[in-house]
């Protein structure tokens, strides 16, 4: 899967992407991740990239002409891409969603700056506005990198097979049990006995109870009854 990054602070997405999983990721071919400078496109003399809102009022807005021919570049290599904006005003991202968007085969990311950008990007070229939560951040490029995270997880072969993705929280409605590792005491505190009984038929029901007692407590929600 290609993901198309678009933004004017280019090294907050590379810093994250060259490291952990999504590097490996990267490196197995399972993930491509082209990061793109909007500055680069600007026309202006001094790449400028921002202007000040009409109608008055604080911040500036990113302009319209750099944001829509970076697109239209990365268009020419990436004819079915779909370009998702972040927006406090998006619908807001979940497992479910993450799901959906690992379908895809090329997703382009723009992350907006400052008060954010003219509403003519929205109305010309994107195709979603995604928000990952009711705040408001400073950018775009850590909900771009949090949709990529999400998403590049629900990729085959991205996580290994060690990693048991089916008890993950929010799989099947569920908070995840709590997870301890060694020592078995630290502090006094010690790790409940039943998960070194090396009995696994009572330790996956000791997991479930878990599961459904973390669940209805804090997230009654995400139960389906
Ligand atoms: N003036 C905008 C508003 O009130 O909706 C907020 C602009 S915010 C300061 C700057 C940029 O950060 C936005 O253009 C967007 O790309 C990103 N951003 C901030 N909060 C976000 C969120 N909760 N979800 C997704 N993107 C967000």
């Amino acid at each position: 899967m290609v993901f198309n990054i678009m933004t004017l602070f280019p090294d907050i997405i590379n810093a994250y992407v060259n490291q952990s999983i999504i590097k490996n990721a990267i490196e197995n071919e399972l993930i491509q991740v082209n990061v793109h400078n909007i500055r680069d496109y600007s026309a202006n003399k001094h790449k400028k990239v921002d202007d000040y809102p009409y109608g008055g009022g604080g911040g500036m807005i990113m302009t319209v002409q750099p944001i829509y021919d970076c697109y239209v570049n990365i268009k020419k290599n990436n004819p079915s891409t779909k370009l998702i904006y972040f927006s406090p005003k998006g619908k807001v991202l979940n497992n479910k969603l993450s799901y959906e968007y690992a379908k895809y085969d090329n997703i382009t990311l723009l992350c907006g700056h400052y008060e954010g950008i003219d509403e003519r990007i929205i109305d010309m070229i994107v195709d979603e506005e995604i928000s990952i939560g009711d705040y408001v951040l400073t950018g775009g490029e850590l909900p771009a990198l949090v949709f990529l995270d999400s998403v590049s997880r629900k990729i085959d072969g991205v996580l290994s097979s060690q990693d048991n993705v089916q008890d993950e929280s929010f799989e099947d409605g569920m908070l995840e049990y709590p997870q301890y590792t060694r020592p078995a005491e630290f502090n006094g505190m010690k790790v409940p006995d039943v998960l070194l009984s090396g009995n696994h038929q009572n330790i996956y029901k000791w997991r479930k109870e878990q599961s459904l007692e973390i669940t209805k407590k804090r997230r009654p929600d995400l139960m389906k009854f």
